[in-house]
């Protein structure tokens, strides 16, 4: 029998990353009974990320000091923040949701805020499995520093790709972009900023069909040309994969629009589908998931609630009533 951790919430806020913290923030500040449930550490992304140049107010500031940081507002506010494993999100038919976690417990409040984030996207390659771990890696900044004085290979072409490649190079002896067009989907910032490293090469057009290795680990790839077709290698000590991040939506059960790419759809408000749920930060459809647009949605998500829970308890004075 799962033990019931509490029914007195009003919120349960899955995930502490920049929107979780910020909804926990919001939460305090509005008096709402919260909880937030984060598997790992608070910080989310943030603690996988070394230098962050784009928060305003930040010039510069090391990932973890912002985790940090938010993490610390968050508790001044109030926020209670437990470390588990949520492994459901229900609606009951009686309009409360029942978060399960995986230490057996469940919590039960009219709304939640679902920040769970995403995982990596994997290659789907032979030896991509074997190697992870061993060569193959999905953090730059965890990672990094294994890779001194070798050569290394980043694939992908988006903002997570050019980033983590330059700052490989302060490991790597030289980093090759992988990528299976002939231009980035990178914004021009980063581009640039790859582009005028003496350390980073970018091979167009290949996308690797395999990830050779021997007991030391990773070896080669093997790529194929997306144009013609052909096959060669290339000789690396590790493997960067950046090629997206899968949203973890499906914690969710019972139907919740979403897009192509699985990422929930949302009204102005923050609120999906299903009345009482809401989404902020990289589990959200949006043009772009960055730390200032997770903490802009959490703001307008926690606000939301306040305005939902009111509405949902005047609705019920009224029908108390009549
Ligand atoms: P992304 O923008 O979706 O880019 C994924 C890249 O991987 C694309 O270049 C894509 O190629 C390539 N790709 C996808 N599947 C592939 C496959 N099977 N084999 C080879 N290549 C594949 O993902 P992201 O770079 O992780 O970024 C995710 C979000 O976080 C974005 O909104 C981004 O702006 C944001 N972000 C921002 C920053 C920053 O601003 N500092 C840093 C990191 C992430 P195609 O281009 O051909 O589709």
């Amino acid at each position: 029998m799962p033990e019931t951790a509490s029914n007195g919430y009003d919120l349960i806020i899955v995930g502490a990353g920049p929107a979780g913290l910020t909804a926990a923030l919001y939460a305090g500040r509005g008096m709402l009974q919260a909880v937030t449930i984060e598997r790992g550490a608070p910080g989310g992304e943030l603690l996988n990320t070394d230098l962050i140049e784009d928060y305003p107010g930040f010039e510069s500031v090391k990932g973890w000091e912002l985790a940090q940081k938010m993490h610390d507002h968050a508790k001044k506010f109030g926020a209670e923040i437990v470390t588990d494993m949520v492994e459901s999100v229900r609606k009951g038919e009686d309009g409360v949701f029942e978060v399960r976690t995986a230490r057996g417990r469940v919590y039960r409040a009219p709304t939640v805020i679902l920040t769970a984030g995403g995982t990596p996207v994997k290659l789907g390659v032979p030896g991509e499995k074997e190697y992870a771990g061993k060569g193959v890696s999905y953090c730059a900044v965890c990672d990094g520093a294994f890779f001194k004085g070798e050569l290394l290979a980043v694939i992908g072409g988006g903002d997570a790709a050019v980033e983590e490649a330059d700052y490989l190079t302060r490991y790597a002896r030289k980093v090759y972009i992988v990528h299976r067009r002939d231009e980035f989907r990178a914004s021009k910032i980063l581009q640039e900023r790859a582009f005028a490293n003496p350390k980073i090469e970018v091979i167009w057009n290949k996308k690797v069909v395999e990830i050779k290795g021997n007991e030391r680990g990773t070896d080669h790839l093997v790529l194929e040309d997306t144009v013609t077709g052909q096959r060669s290698t290339l000789k690396v000590g590790g493997v960067f994969v950046f090629i997206g991040f899968r949203p973890n939506t499906d914690l969710v059960h019972g139907h919740v629009e979403h897009d192509a790419g699985g990422y929930f759809v949302t009204d102005d408000r923050m609120m999906t589908s299903l009345p009482g749920l809401f989404a902020a930060g990289d589990v959200r459809s949006q043009l772009t998931r960055q730390i200032t647009t997770a903490v802009g949605d959490a703001t307008t998500a926690a606000i939301a609630v306040e305005k939902y829970l009111a509405a949902l308890r005047e609705k019920e004075r009224a029908s108390i009533a009549s």
